[in-house]
């Protein structure tokens, strides 16, 4: 069998290493990939851009690939899965109507709205009705959202109303392009941040080992938000009773409303929840595709083959099969360029990767390429270490061994990914 990986991040490295466990897999390509995915055994990286729909369709064709799994966003909601579907192929991911659920903030609020799946009261917006004496009017803090894709830097929290007014106006100035054309507005909530992910079928939902991210770029979640900064599993924040109720307060009505709706979803669903301190979860955002860095962590925990879950997913029977989890805990760091998030340098080199692949544990590729015989620096967030432990403080201890071997210029990571977990452990 015959898989093509699209995208080039962490996430699709930890994809295409995990596929290229499957004994049933013969050759894994990875559109464009990076200078990770190229050194796993029989896997290649195609020159092609991960948002190039045609280009991907006539390579899976040539190739007779038997199955493709998106990573990224973009390409789903740029309709990745309807063009391989009208072209006969096999491709595991939400149409582009269900990738709405993330392409765009206002319908996933509305949707949510619509079908009472339980979110953060909102009012949305254009500069054409842009009402600021009602911004004004409510309790802050609040945050203002981008309703397009953002990169993930589309939320602002703003201390005051006058400072949400202020926002918005930036972004119908442009501050996030045509994305902060439409900007939601909502109510600040309040508790502790887990994700919750699964794989759905269009009716049934195989909900993955737990996980946790860590958002903001310094230690004990402090300064500006990232793409995350690494991420582990499992995450003790979902025990058992809060698993029970974002499966049926979120996850089985929003698939259930989705097919109802004609748009049947099909792909990995991650839920951004915030859980109050009464244990009721409540939806912040839906992403239409797998998390990174959750990805690296939980995949580094699935023993049961990933193409033979892709698979029954597309054919409706996720219901019949299950996940098999490493009960081991894993824990990633993600090792960043310097600047990050804003500018940041590339063509570093990056020293210390021969001796972390002699040392026990997984160094992910993301924001990597080769020039000449070098691996250099080619992105913000540019390896994510994963260590497995009995605990996650053991975990965490096997993370930090690799990231202790990796150095290059301006190299910077967090130095406490787990601690919620850990606190809870001791
Ligand atoms: P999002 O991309 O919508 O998940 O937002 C990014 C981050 O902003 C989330 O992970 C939260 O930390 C924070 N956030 C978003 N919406 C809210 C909210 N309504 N209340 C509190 N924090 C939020």
């Amino acid at each position: 069998m015959k898989v093509l990986v699209i995208g080039s991040g962490g996430r699709e490295h930890a994809l295409a290493w995990k596929v290229a466990q499957s004994p049933r897999v013969t050759e894994i390509h990875v559109a464009p990939g990076n200078a990770g995915t190229a050194l796993e055994p029989r896997t290649r990286n195609v020159d092609i851009a991960a948002d190039d729909v045609p280009g991907l369709v006539r390579h899976a064709l040539a190739e007779r690939i038997d199955l493709t799994i998106v990573g990224p966003e973009g390409p789903l909601v740029l309709g990745v899965t309807d063009a391989f579907e009208a072209a006969g192929l096999r491709c595991f991911g939400p149409s582009r109507a269900a990738a709405q659920l993330e392409g765009s903030k206002a319908f996933s609020k509305d949707f949510l709205r619509r079908h009472g799946i339980p979110t953060a009261a909102y009012a949305t917006f254009t500069r054409g009705d842009f009402d600021p004496a009602w911004v004004l009017a409510q309790r802050a803090p609040l945050v203002v959202k981008a309703d397009g894709l953002a990169a993930g830097k589309g939320v602002v929290i703003c201390a005051t109303a006058a400072e949400a007014v202020e926002t918005t106006q930036a972004m119908f100035d442009g501050r996030y392009g045509t994305a902060g054309e439409r900007v939601v507005i909502e109510e600040f909530l309040e508790g502790e941040e887990a994700s919750f992910i699964a794989m759905v079928d269009g009716t049934h939902v195989l909900p993955l080992a737990t996980s946790q991210d860590h958002k903001r770029l310094r230690d004990a979640d402090e300064g500006p938000n990232t793409g995350g900064m690494g991420a582990y599993s499992p995450a003790p924040v979902v025990t058992s009773e809060i698993h029970e109720r974002a499966m049926h307060e979120v996850m089985w009505p929003t698939v259930r409303a989705l097919a109802a709706e004609g748009t049947p979803y099909v792909g990995f669903l991650y839920a951004g929840l915030m859980i109050a301190a009464d244990g009721t979860p409540k939806v912040l955002e839906f992403n239409c595709r797998f998390g990174d860095p959750e990805t690296q962590p939980i995949l580094a925990r699935l023993r049961s083959d990933l193409t033979v879950l892709c698979e029954a997913a597309l054919d409706g029977r996720l219901s019949r099969v299950e996940a098999d989890w490493d009960p081991r805990a894993a824990v990633g760091v993600v090792l960043a360029a310097g600047g990050y998030p804003d500018a940041v340098r590339k063509g570093d080199v990056i020293h210390g990767l021969e001796a972390a692949a002699r040392l026990p544990g997984k160094v992910f590729h993301a924001g990597t390429a080769m020039r000449g015989s070098d691996v250099v620096t080619y992105g913000g967030r540019v390896l994510c270490a994963v260590g497995l432990g009995d605990t996650v403080r053991a975990a965490q201890k096997q993370a930090y061994d690799l990231v202790g071997a990796i150095c290059w210029d301006g190299m910077q990571y967090r130095r406490d990914i787990g601690y919620r977990a850990i606190a809870r452990e001791t």
